[in-house]
C-alpha cells in the first residue's frame, strides 16, 4: 500500500497530527495496534484523574464544552473525550493494526504491520512517551516474598497483597498512589529521590492556570538553558482531586505517609536508602518558591490580582531519616516502582537512537532521517509537549515542517487561519 505520510499511534498526539494533516490536504493513514486512545484504556489504574483541570484539554479544533472547566476528567472521561475528538477528526485509521518494523528505502519508507506494508514519504512516531514503566536494576535484589509492580500494573489497593507497601518514587505516580493507598488504610513508606514539589492551588488560582497565563507552559526548547535537564525532570507532584487537595509530602506525611530516602540498593533482604532525603526536600522547596516568586512578579507586571502572596510550609523530614529498611520488619509486603516511564521503539529498525535508547532529534524533526518525525515526548518542543493541551501546537509546528519537506502546498481555510 502506498501513502504519503504514516502517522503511527491513535491517542492524542496521532489524532492532533491527523487533524493537522487534513488541513493540509497531507494524504496519510493512521495505525494503532489497540483503538483510540489504547494507553488510557490499558496502561493506567482505574482511579487515575487528569492532574490538568478540563479547560486544560484542548486539542486542534477541539476544547472542553462542559460546565465545570475548573474540574479534572475520570479515566472514562478522558477516553470517551479522545473518542469524542476522533469522530471529531475522522482519520483515516487502522485499529489493532501494530507496527512491527519502520525501516528507510529509498526515497522514503517502509512500515510494516500485520495488515500489510505501507510505502510513504514520511514518518510521525505520536507512540507515546510513555510506554514501558520503568523498573530499576535493584528490583532484582528484592525478597522473594514481596511483590513487585509497576503503575501500569496497579488496579486500586484492594488488589494488593495485606500489609505495607513501599512506594518508590515522587512524582506524579508514586505520590498520587501513595496518597490513594494510605488512605484507603495501609501503611505507606515512600521513597523520595529528587522530586518537583508543587501545590494545586496559589493565589486562589490552579496552578495549570498561572504556568498556562504566565506563559510558562509555552516555553521553548530552543529557549532553555538546559534541554536534556528539562526533559528529564520529574512530573509535578499534582492530582486532580474534586477537593483540589496537595498531594505534596508534606500533605502525605500528614496522612500517615513515612518518607525514606531514595532507594540506593538492597542486600540480604534489607533496602539501602540515600542519605539525601533532607537535601532533595530543600531544594524542592526552594524550586517551588523560586516558581513561585517567577508568578508573583509575573502577576504584578500584569496586574491579576488575587489572593496576596504565600510561601508553604517548608517540607517535613525527621530529624534522622533511617539509612536501611528491613522489609520483613517493616511489614512491606508489596513494593510499586513509580520510578518513570520510557518509550519503546524496538520495532524502529533505522539507527536514530542514543546509549540511552531515545531518539536524536531536533525539536520532533529526526534530522538524521529526514522525514522521520516525533510527537507527544516531554518537552519536545514546549514545556507543555507531553500534554494535551500542547501537543497540538507542535503537531501544527512539525506537520508545517513535514509539508515543507514534501514540497506540498499548505492549503485549506483551517490551515491559513491556524498559520496567521
Ligand atoms: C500516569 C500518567 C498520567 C498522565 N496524566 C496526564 C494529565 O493529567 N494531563 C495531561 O495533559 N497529560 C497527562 N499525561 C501525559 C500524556 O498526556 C499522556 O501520556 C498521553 O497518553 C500521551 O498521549 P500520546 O498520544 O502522546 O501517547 P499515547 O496516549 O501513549 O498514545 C500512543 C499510541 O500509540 C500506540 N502505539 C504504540 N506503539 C505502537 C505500534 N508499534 N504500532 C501501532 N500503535 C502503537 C499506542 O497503542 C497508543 O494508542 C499522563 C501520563 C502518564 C504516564
Amino acid at each position: 500500500m502506498r501513502t504519503t505520510a504514516v502517522i503511527i499511534g491513535a491517542g492524542q498526539a496521532g489524532l492532533a497530527m491527523s487533524w493537522w494533516f487534513a488541513a493540509r490536504s497531507i494524504d496519510h493513514v493512521v495505525l494503532e495496534r489497540g483503538e483510540v486512545a489504547n494507553t488510557w484504556r490499558t496502561e493506567r489504574w482505574p482511579s487515575l484523574t487528569l492532574l490538568t483541570p478540563n479547560w486544560q484539554s484542548r486539542l486542534p479544533g477541539f476544547g472542553y464544552e462542559g460546565d465545570d472547566p475548573d474540574g479534572f476528567r475520570t479515566l472514562p472521561e478522558t477516553i470517551a473525550f479522545l473518542e469524542r475528538y476522533a469522530r471529531l477528526v475522522s482519520p483515516p485509521l487502522r485499529t489493532h493494526c501494530r507496527v512491527t518494523s519502520v525501516r528507510r528505502t529509498v526515497d522514503g519508507y517502509e512500515v510494516a504491520t500485520a495488515q500489510g506494508t505501507w510505502d510513504c514519504k514520511a514518518v510521525v512516531l505520536a507512540t507515546g512517551g510513555f510506554n514501558i514503566a520503568q523498573r530499576p536494576k535493584v528490583s532484582e535484589a528484592v525478597p522473594s516474598g514481596v511483590a513487585q509492580l509497576t503503575p501500569d500494573q496497579y488496579r486500586n489497593p484492594e488488589s494488593l497483597q495485606p500489609g505495607g507497601v513501599l512506594v518508590v518514587g515522587a512524582a506524579a505516580t508514586g505520590a498520587q498512589l501513595a496518597d490513594e493507598i494510605q488512605r484507603a488504610g495501609r501503611p505507606v513508606t515512600l521513597a523520595v529521590g529528587e522530586h518537583v514539589r508543587a501545590c494545586r492551588t496559589y493565589r486562589g488560582k490552579d496552578m495549570q492556570w498561572w504556568m498556562n497565563a504566565a506563559g510558562l507552559n509555552d516555553e521553548r526548547y530552543d529557549e532553555v538553558e538546559n534541554l536534556t535537564r528539562a526533559r528529564s525532570l520529574p512530573s509535578f507532584q499534582l492530582a486532580g482531586h474534586p477537593d483540589r487537595r496537595n498531594i505534596d509530602l508534606n500533605a502525605l506525611t500528614s496522612l500517615g505517609v513515612k518518607l525514606v530516602g531514595r532507594l540506593a540498593g538492597i542486600r540480604d533482604g534489607k533496602a539501602q536508602l540515600s542519605g539525601s532525603l533532607r537535601n532533595v526536600c530543600e531544594l524542592a522547596d526552594l524550586k517551588l518558591n523560586r516558581l513561585l516568586n517567577r508568578i508573583d512578579e509575573w502577576a504584578a507586571e500584569n496586574g491579576v490580582s488575587g489572593d496576596p502572596p504565600h510561601r508553604p510550609e517548608p517540607t517535613r523530614i525527621e530529624a534522622a531519616p533511617p539509612l536501611g529498611l528491613d522489609f520483613e520488619r517493616a511489614g512491606i509486603r508489596t513494593i510499586i516502582w513509580a520510578t518513570g516511564f520510557r518509550p519503546d521503539y524496538s520495532w524502529l529498525d533505522i539507527p536514530v537512537l542514543d546509549r540511552k535508547g531515545n531518539i536524536r532529534h531536533d525539536g520532533g524533526v529526526v534530522t538524521e532521517a529526514p522525514g522521520l518525525y516525533l510527537l507527544g515526548l516531554t518537552f519536545l518542543r514546549r514545556r507543555k509537549s507531553s500534554l494535551m493541551d500542547g501537543v497540538g501546537d507542535d503537531a501544527r509546528d512539525l506537520s508545517a515542517h513535514l509539508a515543507a519537506h514534501l514540497g506540498a502546498r499548505s492549503t485549506g481555510a483551517d490551515a491559513a487561519a491556524a498559520d496567521a
